[in-house]
């Protein structure tokens, strides 16, 4: 049947079919395949078995006839319009490959129908071809200036229309490739947001991608690109590193990959990631470059983020202890090349726990933010750091290592005196109050100093020593600064040593525990003991709980010590009021630390039953700061405590801050007044006047009162004349083993003759 010039309508009919295509000349195009018509139908993609679509356009009913029939051979979808208005429209909906279309047509000619076809999507692909007259050769310019594929002339030669539609379909196709792979190029790009620029060196013309257009903020066509233009975007600082590389490339004729900044004219910055290579000649000429650009701005933004979460404290905005850690190194390396000298300043705030638990956390943060931006402020503006540094190479960095500590590197430094100059400032400055939530709040610090080279020469250890040289600050009475030395270093091992002994000691059954009797002033009878715990070193030999109680506390070994001597007290009581021992009152320390954090009313119930003692001859010593804490919480404890029946002591009493409104709330019953008072009772008048001001309080609040660290006669007959109620102190006893108390009980008649 191909081979039959004109076909019947059933065939025609089937060819309708197939293609979703309506019958009637108009060729409108229905059902499932129009739908997909449209916007996208302009770049539709089509499948390789996919038949072309050929609109042919005439208002002349035989010619359109006859074009029809001569393309029957060729495998194709015919689409028909009688005028030009009309194919527009079906342009519009479907499409074609090819347009056959006249020039001389009513409503609307074929010049005009064609531009407008240009501008409708697919138009660009589309080959147009116009049918004039033969030797209208104005037509025929003006259709290829009207943007016409080709033109056929009247009278037309119908067996070379065929061939010549073959021709043009495949190059239709050819182009509507190429288009489309530039479509996808083009799409690519832009999700890559990548670039790309050639550049013809002897021209000095440059083709540049659309995308490429884009990441410059240029509009495509705003001007004819070239090189100079697009180097009038990089950002000024790199421009010459840029150009450098360009030519650096030209000579070797190697390839370059930078990245760099580009500066847009509303001033934002982009930055960009450019790779380049050179083509040169059969000589070696360069004779243009190719390259990519890519946008890696968000990436850059991504890695700096991460980069400020890594290296920045998110708190105050300071350099974190990584990048310090980074810092420093970085500083040593210089030092030692310069042969320079540093410092390292560690500075820790005093109690600031303190303020933390008492106003709590989010007042602590402001505080930390408020101190870290005061510190900035001076260490940047003021002149200390100028006058201890050396002007060429000074440099100052503080960190937030965490929690309440900072560090301050001070690089350069004339002479490491110097930095106690910077010390000082600071201290000065934290001296001064701070207004949190309302509130003036004063804070101190202490710091401690290391020194490059003569306190270590990495990080590690003049972190560490100056860490040492902040605790030695603290204890000797903190709101200072120490320099670092040996010997602090040699205590520092042998306060870590104890750490890890101590920690052993309870299992090894290494711990002891003293007695210290308590002498009732009016009696003169022993009226109970303290329980005062003793190590005994392998080492060391016995060794004082005011050395190792501070790091069980640190540790937090305490809250284990203190329960084990809590049982263990109890259960000497129980033992010595089986032996007939009149009952007595047994004195337990409780530390801060284990009141906060053991459940204290279970914790003496279990004591009490697993030992068979009487609450009433159990005495809890607690200090005023633990109790002056969370004071809510802590008078639900002290009644628990007060319901099981236990007494309740106030321990060193007047060395602490206690209110009060407090004391009088608080269900206690005893103050144990502290050794500093009672030393000099007899020579100080002040101290009388305390001891007297003690006592008077105590009786108001209906307390009774315990001297503690009574030593001589005369301090005695002073508080009997006050009428303390009991006392404590080598007068009487030192603490002693429970052996040795047993003793003191059997003879306490001795103790009777100042009776
Ligand atoms: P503390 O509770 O104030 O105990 C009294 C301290 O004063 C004891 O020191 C005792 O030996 C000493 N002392 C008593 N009379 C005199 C005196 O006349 N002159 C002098 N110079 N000192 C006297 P010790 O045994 O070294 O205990 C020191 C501190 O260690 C205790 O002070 C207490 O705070 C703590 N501690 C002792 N045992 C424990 C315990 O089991 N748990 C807890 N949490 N702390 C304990
Ligand atoms: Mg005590
Ligand atoms: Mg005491």
């Amino acid at each position: 049947m191909s081979n039959s010039k004109l076909h019947s309508d059933q065939d025609r009919e089937d060819r309708r079919a197939a293609t979703g295509q309506d019958t009637g000349y108009g060729g409108e195009p229905h059902g499932a395949a129009a739908k997909g018509i449209g916007l996208q139908a302009a770049w539709r993609k089509r499948t390789p078995g996919e038949q072309p679509v050929i609109l042919i356009v005439d208002d002349d009913l035989a010619q359109r006839l006859l074009m029809r029939e001569t393309l029957y051979d060729i495998d194709l979808v015919v689409l028909e319009a009688e005028n030009g208005a009309e194919a527009v429209k079906v342009f519009g909906r479907n499409p074609p490959d090819l347009v056959l279309m006249d020039v001389k047509m009513p409503k609307m000619d074929g010049f005009a129908a064609c531009a407008m076809m240009r501008k409708l999507p697919g138009g660009q692909d589309a080959a147009i071809v116009l049918v004039t007259g033969l030797d209208d050769f104005d037509s025929i310019q003006q259709a290829f200036d009207i943007g016409a594929t080709d033109f056929i002339t009247k009278p037309v030669n119908w067996p070379l229309l065929s061939h010549r539609v073959r021709y043009l379909l495949r190059a239709s196709k050819a182009f509507r490739n190429l288009r489309q792979s530039e479509r996808r190029l083009s799409i690519a790009q832009n999700i890559a947001s990548l670039g790309n620029w050639d550049w013809d060196i002897d021209k000095n013309t440059v083709y540049c991608s659309e995308q490429m257009y884009r990441i410059f903020g240029f509009t495509q066509g705003e001007s004819a690109a070239a090189y100079e233009m697009f180097l009038a975007r990089v950002h000024p600082e790199e421009r010459e590193s840029v150009l450098d590389q360009v030519k650096k490339a030209l000579q070797s004729r190697k390839p370059y990959s930078i990245d760099y900044r580009i500066v847009l004219p509303e001033g934002a910055c982009r930055n960009v990631h450019e790779q380049a290579d050179v083509v040169h000649d059969a000589d070696g000429n360069a004779v243009s470059m190719h390259g990519t650009v890519q946008d890696i701005t968000e990436r850059i933004n991504a890695e700096e983020k991460i980069r400020y979460l890594a290296y920045y404290d998110a708190l105050t905005g300071l350099p974190n202890r990584q990048l310090f850690l980074e810092h420093v190194n970085q500083a040593l390396l210089t030092a030692q090349r310069d042969r320079s000298k540093l410092a390292l300043l560690y500075l820790d705030l005093d109690r600031f726990k303190r303020i933390n638990d008492t106003l709590g956390h989010s007042a602590g943060d402001k505080l930390l933010k408020k101190i870290s931006i005061c510190l900035a402020d001076s260490i940047r503006s003021s002149d200390i750091v100028a006058k201890a540094c050396l002007p060429c190479k000074s440099g100052v960095t503080l960190s937030r290592l965490g929690g309440d500590e900072f560090t301050i590197l001070l690089t350069g430094l004339a002479e490491g005196e110097h930095a106690a100059r910077v010390a000082r400032r600071i201290l000065e400055l934290l001296s001064l109050p701070v207004n949190i939530a309302g509130q003036e709040v004063y804070v101190s610090g202490s710091i401690g100093i290391t020194l490059y080279p003569s306190d270590g020469d990495d990080v590690d250890t003049l972190l560490r020593n100056a860490d040492v040289a902040m605790y030695h600050a603290k204890e000797s009475g903190r709101n200072s600064f120490q320099f670092f030395s040996e010997q602090m270093n040699s205590r520092a091992m042998e306060k870590l040593s104890i750490e890890t002994d101590l920690k052993k000691a309870l299992e090894r059954r290494e711990l002891l525990v003293y007695y210290q009797p308590q002498i009732d002033l009016i009696t003169g009878k022993v009226a109970g003991v303290e329980a005062l715990v003793r190590w005994q070193h392998p080492r060391l030999g016995l060794v004082s709980p005011a050395m190792f109680i501070p790091i069980a506390e640190e540790t937090g070994f305490i809250v284990e010590i203190g329960g084990w001597v809590m049982l263990e007290s109890c259960r000497q009581a129980r033992q010595w009021q089986q032996q007939g021992v009149p009952p007595l009152r047994m004195g337990v320390n409780i530390s801060s630390l284990q009141f906060k954090q053991q459940s204290m009313a279970s914790l003496v119930r279990q004591a009490l039953e697993e030992t068979g003692l009487e609450a009433r001859y159990l005495e809890l010593e607690l200090t005023e700061s633990a109790i002056m804490q969370n004071v809510d919480q802590v008078n639900d404890t002290l009644n628990e405590l007060k319901e099981i029946g236990v007494n309740l002591s106030v321990d060193d009493f007047g060395t602490g801050y206690s209110s009060m409104s407090y004391l009088k709330r608080f269900p206690l019953d005893t103050l144990k007044i502290d050794r500093s008072f009672v030393k000099d009772i007899t020579t100080d008048p002040n101290d009388a006047a305390i001891i007297k001001a003690i006592i008077a309080l105590a009786k108001s609040l209906g307390l009774k009162t315990i001297a503690e660290g009574v030593e001589t006669e005369d301090q005695l007959r002073f508080l009997r004349e006050q009428r303390c109620d009991e006392m404590q102190g080598f007068l009487a006893s030192k603490p002693l083993p429970a052996a040795e108390v047993e003793q003191f009980f059997a003879e306490k008649r001795k103790f009777c003759q100042f009776f």
